[in-house]
């Protein structure tokens, strides 16, 4: 069976075929290795994507980037596993199929626990593969063997493990806790889901009578309905102005409750009166002085945001109606005596941008500072390298900061918390449901109806995807990870508690000594860390470097770019533009020319098949059933100056390309790889070897061929991490459907041979092409016709360069378009159609002669055609509604255009003038 490459390269169709072929024949699955293994390892975790998730840029980026280093490192002999999975995404899951529901005109709780979640299966079942299918296309080459789900059951028992194990060691607890409350959502949201945002707003200062005495205290505050849930007002201690009142009581307004004055650091003297109220059970400082201060904790506020039976006269009022009647009374009876705008700092909900209240409620915690240590040791040992290097001082600065962590969740869809209360009180943690009560032997328990962070499962990945809490050949062998790719914004949502639960739970765990040492981590101690790298991508930004959003409507789909250019063209563009910590200006034109450049290796190879098919045709067969094992380029023979050269830049950008990437330099391996396959060995290697395929028979055309076709084979290898379908294609077609393997992913990554180098060869190609890129220049500044060929007069400053030339004459008069070369004795450079360099003086001999008539013609049209454009220009400058109108940047294009075109005018009438 011929494979022979069609004329026009389509990439739509190319893709989705190899595409599938990946996935059917199971060339990234990766069975448990037996003992033995000796082949270094690669893991690399995919950060999970909701299973609500659309492939975005960031994403398109993300996979680019990871499947770039996992392909590289399977051509490189390592037992590569790139692990896929989708998290169940608690809220926004749950918020989407509750949307569902909406428009069925059905609500979540007259549905019932049990059928909602059942319709969330449902939901899942039906689109939760979308972006799986999604990263199919995107060529992805991963385990789809192992594809995970975080609420598989396995990984729901190892959830279970995990929370019973914290709990006995003392690091979980249940405790009232000032949270982020979404009154929406209906549940406890963690600081890192709220969204902060400056908004004008009013500080009210109201004063509190000091009780047994004519004296007042006044605070300030910008939520004012709180001050009802007040239990105390707070004074620095070392504040001279309140010393005299130190333990006395002052009298709530409106309320009519006495409450202390206490002395704490809450209050700093040079903040406004240097009082304040302090409200417990709304406020997180306050929180914590009321902690310090044994303060009652009165709740004003329910989870709906409306006042309770404890706001006396405003129970039930929303939150917002109540501030306004609040300020009306104390107006009234003449405690509000200040009110002035303020800008105050809110939070709202990431998930549905309601303001969230800080509120009091019973939540489940992560005692965190014993997780967080070793954590942290890890990451200043160097068992973890953070890169850039910038994020290891932003990931310890919040690690040394960080609070316990409130994992429940008041959800429906997610891992229900393992916990069951007793009517008599007791709460039993367990991995499976009890029978009956271990304090009263009731059997009255009802399991908690909280749902557990859905960072809390997946922070457990890198272990249990591999089969923990069995201690399985997986985990010896694949963890500790080796890198992860990830998105700044998870960096403490997700990277921080990997590491802390990997650290904890995999403690004393060891890797398989063999494929460790292999991998080069054998001086890494510590294999309880998740990864050993962790690679921070940038973001994906669009042409004008505007960060990408549905409001400014400059969102970039991948998927239309994808249908537009390929996924080779589009995975091509985000490499060469991934410069580390750089972010990304996205362009179409980029994608468009990378596109260009596929077109391009594609034609080179129809160039290449049709003239092996002539002069060599067992060769393409005959190299498929040998056994290539080399990485460098099989069968080459470098006898002419151009094959030495090739060669020998072969294997310098190899070099160049491996070392980029060994350092996540993904567009300097790009660009290399880019500049080699289109402009030297498309623009210069093959221009140079056609007359020898075209002299077709001999024993020079046949190595000719051998040397293409080596060249290119090993050229796809380089390029394939980064465009893996178009090179798929042409190697198969290289072998004539005959591959030595099943893909050209599984053959080995071109190393580079020191041997192979030649920096002579280099250094004459370079003097011969800027003899002919001089030549080429000189033709078209002195306006030479395309097809007519025009003799040269070249000096060269040295024996060798006038011996090189001359050996090389034939290239440099056909490349340069050049009649006859005339070598001379001294310099040219102050001829005009003359070039000076260090080793050679060009002279293109040449005068012009022309047809005046038809000359002077062409020249009226083009002046006929400056003045009508000019004109135009003039009436829309003069056109007051079009100016009104127009954008600033349109109308200085205009303006520019016409002192363009007033320069241009001039020299069209000065060569007229010449012309006579
Ligand atoms: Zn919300
Ligand atoms: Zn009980």
């Amino acid at each position: 069976m011929a494979h022979d490459l069609p004329k026009a390269y389509e990439p739509g169709a190319i893709e989705t075929r190899w595409a599938e072929y990946w996935i059917k024949e199971k060339l990234f699955s990766v069975p448990t290795p037996p003992p033995g293994e000796t082949r270094p390892v690669f893991t690399l975790l995919l950060p999970p994507p909701n299973v609500t998730g659309r492939l975005h840029m960031g994403h398109m980026l993300n996979h680019t980037q990871m499947d770039i280093m996992v392909r590289w490192h399977r051509m490189r002999g390592f037992l590569t596993l790139w692990l896929p999975g989708t998290d169940h995404a608690g809220i926004a899951t749950q918020m989407m199929v509750e949307r569902q529901l909406a428009s069925e005109g059905k609500k979540r709780r007259d549905m019932g626990r049990e059928a909602f979640v059942e319709r969330v299966w449902e939901w899942k079942r039906h689109y939760g593969g979308a972006i799986l299918d999604q990263m199919k296309r995107l060529g992805d080459s991963v385990d789809w063997d192992r594809e995970y789900f975080t609420m598989d059951e396995n990984l729901s028992r190892a959830v279970r493990e995990v929370f019973v194990r914290l709990y006995e060691e003392g690091l979980i607890y249940r405790g009232k806790y000032i949270v982020n409350w979404c009154p929406r959502c209906g549940t406890a949201i963690s600081d890192l889901e709220v969204k902060h945002e400056e908004i004008a707003g009013k500080l009210y200062e109201i004063r509190y009578p000091v009780i047994g005495s004519e004296e007042f205290i006044t605070v300030a505050t910008t939520r004012p309905e709180t001050m009802l849930g007040d239990t105390a007002v707070a004074v620095n201690a070392g504040d001279k102005r309140y010393t005299h009142l130190h333990g006395k009581k002052v009298l709530l307004p409106l309320m009519n409750r006495e409450i202390p004055i206490i002395t704490d650091n809450l209050a700093q003297p040079e903040f406004g009166t240097g009082a304040v109220k302090v409200t417990p059970a709304h406020d997180p400082n306050d929180f914590e002085a009321g902690l310090r201060h044994n303060l009652p904790q009165i709740e004003v506020i329910d989870e709906q945001a409306r006042m309770n039976e404890n706001a006396g006269p405003y129970a039930g009022l929303d939150r917002y109606e109540a501030r306004k009647r609040v300020l009306e009374d104390l107006r009234q009876q003449g405690f509000l005596v200040g009110e002035k705008d303020y800008t105050i700092s809110i939070g709202k909900c990431d998930r549905c941008g309601t303001v969230v209240e800080p509120r009091l409620s019973t939540q489940w915690f992560i005692k965190i500072a014993p997780l967080a240590q070793p954590a942290i040791e890890a990451v200043e040992r160097g068992e973890i390298t953070i890169v850039p290097e910038n994020y290891k001082q932003i990931y310890l600065n919040w690690m040394h900061n960080i609070y316990d962590w409130c994992i429940s969740r008041q959800l429906w869809w997610g891992h229900r918390i393992p916990a069951w209360h007793c009517s008599c009180g007791e709460i039993i943690v367990a991995r499976e449901a009890p029978a009956s009560c271990s304090k009263c032997r009731g059997s009255k328990l009802t399991q908690d109806t909280d749902v557990l962070d859905t960072w809390f499962s997946s922070g457990l990945l890198p272990f249990t995807t591999l089969g923990w809490p069995e201690k399985t050949r997986d985990l010896e062998v694949f963890y500790p990870t080796t890198l992860l790719i990830t998105a700044y914004e998870i960096l403490f949502f997700w990277v921080a508690r990997m590491i802390m639960f990997g650290c904890h739970f995999m403690a004393g765990h060891q890797q398989d000594p063999k494929v460790k040492q292999a991998s080069g981590w054998g001086d890494k101690k510590d294999d309880s860390v998740p990864f050993r790298q962790v690679y921070i991508h940038a973001l994906v930004r669009d042409a004008e470097r505007q960060k990408m959003s549905k409001t400014k409507g400059n969102v970039v789909d991948p998927l239309d770019v994808i249908e537009r250019f390929g996924t080779d063209a589009t995975r091509f563009t985000l490499a060469a533009m991934a410069a580390p910590g750089t972010d990304i200006a996205f362009s179409e034109g980029r994608t468009e020319g990378y596109r260009n450049f596929a077109n391009k290796i594609w034609n080179a190879a129809r160039f290449m098949f049709m003239n092996i098919d002539r002069i060599e045709p067992g060769l393409r067969p005959e190299t498929g059933s040998e056994t290539r094992s080399q990485t460098g380029v099989d069968g080459f023979y470098a006898r002419t100056l151009e094959d030495r050269w090739i060669l020998s830049r072969f294997n310098r950008v190899t070099k160049n390309v491996n070392e980029a990437l060994e350092t996540y330099r993904f567009h300097e391996a790009a660009n290399q790889i880019y500049d080699f396959f289109w402009g030297e060995f498309c623009d210069w290697y093959i221009e140079l070897i056609k007359p020898r395929l075209l002299d077709g028979g001999d024993e020079s055309a046949r190595i000719a061929c051998k040397n293409l076709l080596g060249i290119f084979e090993a050229a796809l290898r380089l390029l394939h991490p980064v465009m893996p379908f178009i090179t798929e294609e042409i190697w198969h077609a290289i072998y004539d459907g005959n591959p030595p393997l099943q893909s050209i992913a599984l053959a080995p990554y071109p190393q580079a041979d020191a041997k192979q180098l030649d920096l002579a060869a280099e250094t004459e190609m370079a003097i011969l092409q800027d003899l002919i890129v001089s030549v080429r220049n000189l033709r078209a500044e002195l306006k030479v016709d395309q097809k007519q060929r025009v003799p040269i007069q070249v000096f060269a400053f040295e024996p060798e360069i006038h011996r090189l030339i001359e050996q090389n004459r034939g290239s440099v008069e056909r490349l340069a378009n050049v009649e006859k070369i005339e070598f001379v004795a001294n310099s040219l450079a102050k001829l005009s159609g003359a070039r000076h360099t260090a080793r050679f003086d060009v002279h293109v001999i040449y005068e012009r002669k022309i047809d005046v008539a038809a000359e002077r013609e062409r020249l009226k049209k083009e002046l006929e055609q400056i003045e009508k454009e000019f004109a135009n220009g003039q009436r829309q400058l003069g056109n007051e509604q079009f100016l009104g109108k127009a954008p600033t940047k349109v109308v200085e294009g205009i303006r520019r255009r016409a002192q363009e075109l007033e320069t241009l005018r001039e020299k069209v009438k000065s060569k007229l003038d010449e012309l006579g």
